[in-house]
């Protein structure tokens, strides 16, 4: 019945026809249940999503309680509660300087509203020609087609690129892939986007980033210090810095919003997967009052912001993210990743000296473990060879549910498990690793 109607995304539907599909029925705390009632660790949070675990009680009840009022009523032109309310949370929380809280329904949407406000900014302040973008090599920003133009993973974005407008990219630093490591792939990137900068910045609207940590493009940590240097220019030349927090948002980094780590303030700011809890579609645009004075004129200046969703604001996801920052807040969650983060830091040390790990990277509890044919040159595994497909299935056989980017394997679980929860779900990835990797498992 699945395999009948079922058209899966990013999923080459052949694999999955002819395997042995995977289908949940229900979910409990870090676990998730199969129709036959195996359990499985969520040892990626349902693709990066999930905060607080699943089926908790208090966010159950946000949802039955504003139920019980009203599922939905659009914002074009009018408000609801919860709306409200969870705008003035963000604010809140958002690094210095966001005020204004623009609702869409997954990151692609807000990324796409990000790249059309920045657009739109310098044409509502009459300012000509400043209609290009700044993006990094192996961004990942959504798949919608204002999204794909400005994400650079040849293997997802290539076949549409006759389709897409063409940022200006440089280069994301990835001290492992550099000869010269952390300090000279910093270095690299600074230069580039300072010559850019030097010659082009009257033709550039905004710099769109994932702060921190690069997540599709194989979990990669940023050197320290280099968002910071990065905002520095953006200001410096009179360019935007769109800051897309989607996968990085709302304490996954061990801090609120990535950007806080580094005391950054972007003009405008993309969350969405972690602000409902990983519970119910909703992202947000976050902009600064500058922008959305940019913005705000008489009708007949022909300067609104022609955007909006259908489910824009939608009052059973804003109210369920309420209830998710509260629990956040209210369990000290971001000062619990630190903990928990150096915990796993310390599980997964002894995994660097297996003879395939060639770096394992983290900022958080965001982990990724870049798999490698031979350590020594650090030669990746061939394509063909499917390693992190073939570990990622060792893992759910072992009782771990997770994805892998290429050859990196991913772990990013929900943000509440627990230290005993954390220590099982290392063991399954240790064990998964090595087997495919070493003994040669091959199920
Ligand atoms: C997942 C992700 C997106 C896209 O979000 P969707 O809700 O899947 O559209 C955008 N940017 C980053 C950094 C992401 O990780």
């Amino acid at each position: 019945m699945n395999k009948a109607h079922l058209w899966h995304p990013f999923t080459q539907m052949k694999d999955y026809n002819n395997a042995d599909p995977l289908i949940i029925e229900r979910g409990e705390g870090v676990f998730l249940y199969d129709v036959q009632g195996r359990a499985y660790y969520d040892g990626f949070s349902s693709v990066w999503l999930n905060v607080h675990g699943h089926n908790v009680p208090e966010l159950n009840e946000a949802i039955t309680d504003q139920l019980g009022r009203v599922a939905h009523s659009t914002l074009l032109g009018m408000a609801n509660v919860p709306a409200i309310e969870l705008a003035e949370q963000l604010v809140r929380i958002a690094p210095k300087g966001l005020r204004k809280v623009f609702y869409s329904d997954s990151g692609a949407t807000g990324v796409e509203i990000a790249l059309k406000m920045a657009f739109q900014y310098w044409r509502n302040k009459g300012v000509c020609g400043k209609t290009a973008f700044v993006s990094m090599n192996e961004a990942y920003h959504g798949d919608t087609i204002g999204a794909v133009s400005v994400g650079a993973i040849p293997l997802y974005h290539e076949t549409f690129r006759p389709l897409l407008f063409k940022p200006h990219l440089i280069p994301y630093p990835n001290a492992y892939r550099h000869e010269g490591g952390a300090a000279a792939a910093m270095e690299e990137t600074l230069s580039a986007l300072r010559l850019l900068l030097q010659t082009r910045a009257e033709e550039i609207a905004a710099l769109i980033v994932e702060p921190i940590v690069q997540g599709a493009g194989g979990i990669i940590v940023m050197p320290p210090g280099c968002l910071r240097e990065i905002a520095a220019l953006c200001r410096e030349y009179g360019v935007l810095l769109i800051a897309d927090e989607v996968a990085t948002g709302f304490g996954r980094t061990g801090a609120m919003f990535a950007c806080d780590l580094e005391a950054v303030a972007p003009d405008l700011m993309v969350v969405g997967k972690g602000l409902t809890g990983g519970y119910l579609p909703v992202a947000v645009t976050l902009a600064t009052d500058e922008v959305y004075g940019a913005f705000y004129a008489d009708y007949e200046e022909r300067k609104t912001f022609f955007h909006g969703h259908s489910f824009t604001g939608n009052p059973l996801g804003c109210a369920v993210a309420l209830a998710s920052l509260r629990l956040m807040e209210e369990r000290n969650m971001v000062e619990g990743v630190r903990t928990k983060a150096s915990f796993v830091e310390r599980k997964l040390a002894p995994l660097l000296a297996r003879r395939h790990v060639g770096d394992i990277r983290q900022q958080g509890l965001m982990i990724g473990i870049e798999l490698v044919r031979d350590k020594e040159s650090r030669a990746p595994y061939d394509w063909e060879e499917r390693i992190g497909v073939r570990t990622t299935k060792r893992a759910r056989e072992l009782g771990m549910l997770t994805r892998p980017l290429g050859n990196v394997i991913v772990f990013i679980p929900p943000l509440a498990s627990t230290e005993a929860e954390l220590d099982a779900m290392t063991d399954i990835l240790a064990e998964a690793i090595v087997s495919v990797t070493e003994e040669g498992w091959d199920g």
